[in-house]
């Protein structure tokens, strides 16, 4: 086992160094966009026995690929042209898309259903690594089949005995990876509409739009609540943006202000919560979170969203990754849930990903 630490001045040499060893069929400890990721040579036989032997995973557990691009990803798995245009808004980026395996790649990475897992990670190491290699590798989570993703490598080696250590040809360590959430399981396996799934469950994908102004994301902000507010009379209607900082989270919630006719949203930023009434016909009130300084889940019980799960209220959440367990806090309550996730792609350019619960 070698461990090497990541630096700017041994990147070059570090990926070369990765991409030698996969070669050979060895295993590679690496750092992704979410957690630390176990790589292995996905056409070679020995290689995934390996990975396999290490994991202590029962056959049938998919386990996913990394490729260079969507080009990359139709040698491995089945993929139509509308699929392709739609995953192109998408991707690079944060999800595992599941479509029909071609079987190239080795068949016991397949699910049951005989699918197989793509990722086209937005993440320069990943991206590089795979550049320098002629064949997809795999980007399961660094950790023993049962057990939690690591975002530390000290955290894994610790969960890991000397056996299994010496199956782990070379570890590269970047530190402590910033706690992302898992990467987004996006399945256009059925011939149904593109089900998502995060964690338990299901996600459906509502609408995408490219803004290149903040006025057209004001604008797409009131597009979709024109699509859900005749729900909000039965049931409170909640909007969990996630995005980084400026990707347009309060310019989106300001559109929904001005179609509320409100007072203008400010970003609350500083307090957590701005309540604000509306003169709309169906919604009362727009309950207005930042969640951005929310450390734990203790402070969200705080905020007592679940007084506000009622009919009538529009809750908005930026930084709505942060909200912690949503089946907890809806604790069976009716409510339409919309995630929105937004990616800026330049200075101007915002891409909005809509999702449905
Ligand atoms: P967040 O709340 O996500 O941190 P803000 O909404 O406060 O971000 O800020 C978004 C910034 O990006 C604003 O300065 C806005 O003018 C700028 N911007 C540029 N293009 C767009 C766009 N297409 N949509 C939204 N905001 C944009
Ligand atoms: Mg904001």
């Amino acid at each position: 086992m070698k461990r090497i630490l990541l630096t700017s001045e041994n990147w070059q040499n570090t990926i070369t160094e990765a991409a030698s060893v996969l070669s050979n069929g060895g295993l590679v400890v690496f750092p992704s966009d979410t957690v630390y990721g176990l790589a292995a040579n996905a056409l070679s036989q020995r290689a995934v026995d390996k990975l396999f032997m290490f994991k202590d995973r029962p056959r049938g557990k998919a386990v996913s690929i990394a490729v260079k691009d969507l080009a990359d990803a139709q040698k491995y798995v089945h993929m139509d042209s509308a699929q392709q245009k739609t995953l192109s808004v998408i991707l690079p980026g944060a999800y595992t898309i599941v479509l029909p395996a071609r079987h190239v790649a080795n068949p016991k990475l397949e699910a049951e259903d005989q699918t197989l897992g793509i990722r086209i990670a937005d993440y320069p190491f990943m991206r590089e690594l795979s550049r320098k290699v002629d064949f997809p590798y795999t980007a399961t989570s660094a950790n023993i089949h049962a057990r939690g993703p690591h975002y530390s490598i000290d955290a894994f080696l610790n969960t890991l005995s000397e056996k299994k250590k010496e199956l782990l040809d070379l570890i590269i360590d970047y530190g402590e990876l910033p706690h992302n959430l898992p990467s987004t399981i996006v399945n256009l396996s059925s011939p149904e509409l593109p089900a998502l799934r995060k964690g338990s469950s299901k996600l459906k994908l509502v609408k995408q739009k490219i803004t290149t102004t903040p006025e057209e994301t004001k604008m797409f902000a009131v597009s979709l609540l024109k699509k859900y507010e005749h729900t909000v009379a039965e049931k409170p209607l909640l909007f969990i943006l996630q995005g980084d900082l400026g990707a347009g989270k309060t310019v989106f919630s300001q559109g929904l202000g001005n179609c509320l006719q409100t007072v203008h949203v400010v970003s609350p930023t500083f307090v957590l919560y701005y309540e604000y009434e509306t003169k709309h016909s169906v919604i009362s009130k727009l309950h207005h979170f930042d969640l951005y300084r929310v450390e734990n889940t203790d402070d969200i019980k705080l905020l007592e969203i679940e007084h506000l799960l009622q009919p009538k209220n529009l809750l908005v959440f930026e930084w709505g990754e942060r909200i912690g367990s949503l089946p907890q806090l809806l604790n069976n309550k009716p409510a339409t849930v919309i995630f929105i996730q937004i990616d800026a792609i330049d200075e101007k350019t915002r891409k909005f990903t809509a999702y449905e619960l």
